[in-house]
């Protein structure tokens, strides 16, 4: 190995404490900057040389660099990781003729130790010192680890009334849930050997996902693991009906969603659990149309009402109001009701309520609406199609 450290210092595996100090010196000198000024090959060495020497030279760094070589450095020099490493050699050693079961997968025990170790960065949850084999290889990815449940989406149909003043709708959603006999650790008891290979480490159904030789899912070549929880077959996830109140905020529309956190599938093997999202649909209204916040409702008039003016009742979403239509009022006038419209639901200003005039004859022609209308025909000033051109 060309970077091991008794080769870099140039000594034997039993050299002395002193032996390692001196060669260590002899050679610090030699490729120190200081004599060498800009030699990048001098300067590299010395690196290697100084990281040599402060292996070699702490008993209980150099103990552990004798046991696991370069892979020393990747648990930190950490005596609970080392044991951990070590159960975890010691199975692999059992696990038959591929040695360390992860080969047969093209994982790199380094990259493994990578995941594991630098990975864990605290505050799981675990006890400190609680360091559980089981546990430890439960953390990797691919089909062994935990694995954060998926986002669900679920539809609610709402009326423009309730999409404005939002509302609560109850639900009820069948999810994959944390399976309750084993609290969604998928494993029931403590660790022994793994039922699923029989303590042999490697995966029995030839031509499965995990192929002939590969390591057994269940205790990902160790040969041990807790068993497989039988309600869930390892799981921790099970189907189940869920009830839940849901707040619809007011101003959504067609579209929007609702994340409730948390609230989609269950994570597997005790990872955390999906989101749920809620997905609005709102219905449209029959008189009521809506643009973004914005709201447009026809007001229909009488004849006199838009001619002399007048006070309408007018029937908004936050309430009736009344409306003053002002003398002289053609059809299609637009009146603002300024925030009469939807909330917004990203907390700005609301929309607006638009209310375009209507005129409308009266449905029945009497004698003297008759009277009336040729009187008011006599009003007009001059055709009042005169700018009519195309
Ligand atoms: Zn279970
Ligand atoms: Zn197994």
């Amino acid at each position: 190995m060309a970077d091991d450290y008794y080769q870099i210092l140039g000594v034997d595996r039993s050299a002395s404490a002193e032996d390692v100090k001196k060669a260590y010196r002899k050679l610090a000198r030699k490729y120190h900057p200081d004599v060498n000024p800009g030699n990048k090959a001098a300067e590299e060495k010395f690196k290697q040389v100084s990281s040599a020497f402060e292996v070699l030279s702490d008993a209980k760094k150099r103990k552990l660099y004798d046991e696991f070589g370069p892979d020393a450095e990747k648990i930190g020099f950490d005596e609970k990781k080392a044991e951990a490493y070590r159960a975890y050699k010691a199975s692999a050693g059992s696990a038959g003729a591929g040695g360390i079961p992860y080969g047969a997968e093209g994982v790199d025990l380094g990259d493994l130790f990578g995941d594991l170790f630098g990975g864990r960065g605290g505050g799981a949850g675990g006890a400190p010192g609680g360091f559980d084999i089981g546990d430890l290889f439960g953390r990797r990815g691919r089909n062994a680890g935990p694995e954060r449940g998926e986002d669900l989406t679920a539809r609610v149909q709402l009326s423009l009334a309730e999409a404005v003043s939002g509302t609560e709708r109850q639900l009820s959603i069948t999810r994959p849930g944390r399976c309750s006999t084993c609290s969604g650790r998928g494993t029931s008891g403590p660790v022994s050997t793994c039922t699923v290979c029989n303590g042999t480490g490697r995966a029995r159904r030839s031509g499965s996902l995990f192929g002939s030789g590969g390591a057994c899912p269940n205790c990902h070549g160790t040969g041990k693991a807790a068993p497989p929880c039988p309600q869930c077959n390892g799981a921790g996830v099970r189907e189940e009906q869920a009830r839940l109140t849901v707040k619809i905020p007011a101003g959504v529309q067609t579209g929007s969603k609702v994340r409730l956190s948390g609230q989609g599938a269950a994570g597997t093997r005790g990872g955390p659990p999906g989101d749920l999202y809620i997905e609005t649909e709102v219905a449209e209204h029959p008189l009521v149309r809506r643009e973004g916040d914005d709201l447009h409702l026809d007001l229909p008039v009488t004849v006199s009402e838009a001619l002399l003016g007048a006070d309408v009742r007018v029937p908004t979403f936050q309430g009736e109001v009344t409306v003053k239509v002002l003398p002289h009022s053609q059809s299609g006038r637009r009146m603002r009701l300024k925030g009469r419209g939807v909330p917004s639901l990203k907390g700005g200003a609301p929309g607006d309520l638009y209310l375009h005039l209507q005129v409308k004859v009266p449905e029945e022609t009497t004698a003297e609406a008759r009277a009336a209308a040729e009187a008011l025909a006599r009003a007009y000033q001059g055709d009042v199609r005169r700018e009519l051109t195309l």
